[in-house]
Parts: C-alpha cells; sequence; structure tokens
C-alpha cells in the first residue's frame, strides 16, 4: 500500500489535497504573498514551486508561471463543465488546483491556480536582500534580473508615506515613495558590493530627483539599506563611485521601509512588452 502522506493533515487540508476541494477565493494565505523561498507540498514536502515564479493574478489564489521540474503531475479535469487540467503534486498525488494557458500575464503565459492549503512556503535562509531606487524602476529591473547570483527582482514601491500607494498615486509624485528594485541575492555568488557597482553603472547618480525625462522624487536616487553593513558598503561605496563623476553624487543612503509590491504589469515591464530599454 502506498505511504499515507494524508494522515497528519488538517481536514480543511485533506479536504482539498485529498478529495480535490477548493478553498475560497481570497482566503489562502499565500494569496498575496512575495517573500524569497520555495513552496513545498504541504502533504510530504516535495518541492513544487520557487518564489520567483509566484506572480500576482487577482484571482484570488496563489499563482505560479512555473512549476520545479518533474514536480507536478496533470490530469484531465471535466468536472465543473468544462475541461481544465487539474494539477497534482507528483510524489503524493495530492491535488493542487488547475493550471491554465495563453492568459497573457507573464510571458509564460501559463497559470498554475494553486489552493494555499496545499502548499507550504519554507524561506531561502541563504539569500540576502537589497533595496535601490535608480529611477524608472522598469530598465533597471531588467539590468538586474540579468546578473549572476540574483535570485529574484521585484518593483515596487518604498520610502513614502502612503500606506498601499498605487503606481497612480506615485505618479502624483507627492507620496514621497520612490520607485525602488527589492532583489534577493546569494551573496556567495555576488557580493552586495558589487551589486552597489551595477547600481551606480546604470543611472545616474548625480541629479536630484530626476533620471533623464524623468521628474519627481519618485525617481530620486536611493540605496535602502537592512543592515548596518550594508549601510557602510553603501557609504563606502558612494565615495568611490565619486570618482567617476564630476558632478557631486546626491543619492540618499536610509533605513530601508515596507516594500510594497507594484502592480502585476510593471513586474518584468519591458519582457512583456518587448521593450528593449527605456528611452533615457
Ligand atoms: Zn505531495
Amino acid at each position: 500500500m502506498d505511504k499515507d502522506y494524508f494522515s497528519h493533515l488538517s481536514p480543511e487540508e485533506r479536504g482539498i489535497l485529498k478529495n480535490k476541494g477548493t478553498e475560497a477565493a481570497f482566503s489562502g494565505v499565500y494569496n498575496d504573498f512575495f517573500e524569497v523561498g520555495i513552496f513545498v507540498c504541504r502533504a510530504c514536502e516535495n518541492p513544487l514551486y520557487e518564489s520567483n515564479t509566484k506572480f500576482n493574478s487577482d484571482c484570488g489564489w496563489p499563482s505560479f508561471d512555473d512549476e520545479i521540474i518533474d514536480s507536478i503531475k496533470k490530469y484531465e479535469d471535466l468536472s465543473g463543465g468544462s475541461v481544465r487540467a487539474e494539477i497534482c503534486c507528483a510524489k503524493c498525488d495530492g491535488h493542487l488546483g488547475h493550471v491554465f494557458e495563453g492568459e497573457q500575464i507573464t510571458t509564460k503565459n501559463t497559470r498554475h491556480c494553486v489552493n494555499s492549503l496545499s502548499i507550504k512556503f519554507v524561506s531561502h535562509s541563504n539569500l540576502e536582500i537589497a533595496a535601490f531606487g535608480a529611477g524608472c524602476f522598469w530598465s533597471v529591473e531588467k539590468i538586474f534580473k540579468s546578473v549572476k547570483g540574483v535570485y529574484m527582482v521585484q518593483v515596487g514601491y518604498m520610502g513614502g508615506d502612503t500606506l498601499n500607494p498605487t503606481y497612480n498615486d506615485i505618479c502624483r509624485g507627492d507620496t514621497n515613495h520612490a520607485e525602488v528594485l527589492q532583489i534577493a541575492f546569494n551573496p556567495e555568488i555576488i557580493s552586495y558590493s558589487d551589486l552597489l557597482k551595477v547600481f551606480w553603472q546604470n543611472h545616474n547618480p548625480t541629479t536630484l530627483n530626476r533620471q533623464g525625462p524623468d521628474m519627481g522624487t519618485q525617481y530620486r536616487s536611493v540605496i535602502f539599506y537592512y543592515s548596518e553593513l550594508q549601510k557602510r558598503q553603501a557609504e563606502q561605496s558612494k565615495q568611490e563611485a565619486q570618482t567617476n563623476f564630476t558632478a557631486p553624487i546626491v543619492t540618499q543612503i536610509v533605513a530601508s521601509s515596507i516594500f510594497y509590491r507594484a502592480e502585476e504589469y510593471h513586474q518584468d515591464y519591458l519582457e512583456k512588452n518587448n521593450l528593449g530599454n527605456c528611452s533615457l
């Protein structure tokens, strides 16, 4: 007899994983959740999804556009009056949800719609977080995503006063939030100091509240540090970078605050829209 992977689960978890139920939309703990780690099967702990494949589809359930290789099995599901592709854990066969193609939300054009109760989050404890503001976040996101050792880049807003800001709030220019990148990186592959070099090389840190045609405090050059060590390294790096500029560097170095993830259409913006670069 197969190992019983389901007996330790709560009735609610078993109702989904074993009996193929569905949790209520927007009820799950991982619906609006973008920490850095891995999602494993709640029944058997099989690794299923990396957090850098998670996105916000506004459907009410956690959404991923790719699975960890060989972790998922797919079945045709004729319940509900249409043909859907059911997804189950490849190790324990526990029900996860359904997968949909062709919705054009991310470039992979796939949405694994997964119950929060089917999965469990385990953080990547070997990664560090950095946050930078360097003008419009679209092009700098693409640059940092291509850096070896960078696991995940999200664009969003930080440093201002407005709670849960929207892009429209940011565009007004009076929230004091900056457009930022939050970067999860492996310090064994790329150091924070080397990330700072990428930061200095890819924007103009001498123009106050301005990058090219973009003007306003939301476009300011800023380093949000997550530790005293990051703060010291940022200050030293700023001094070293100054030798490459005739005008004084105006970049702020301030403590990090709440990161508000930007709307999904801003994530991977250039890639989604087939754009090479911003016209700076
Ligand atoms: Zn499983």
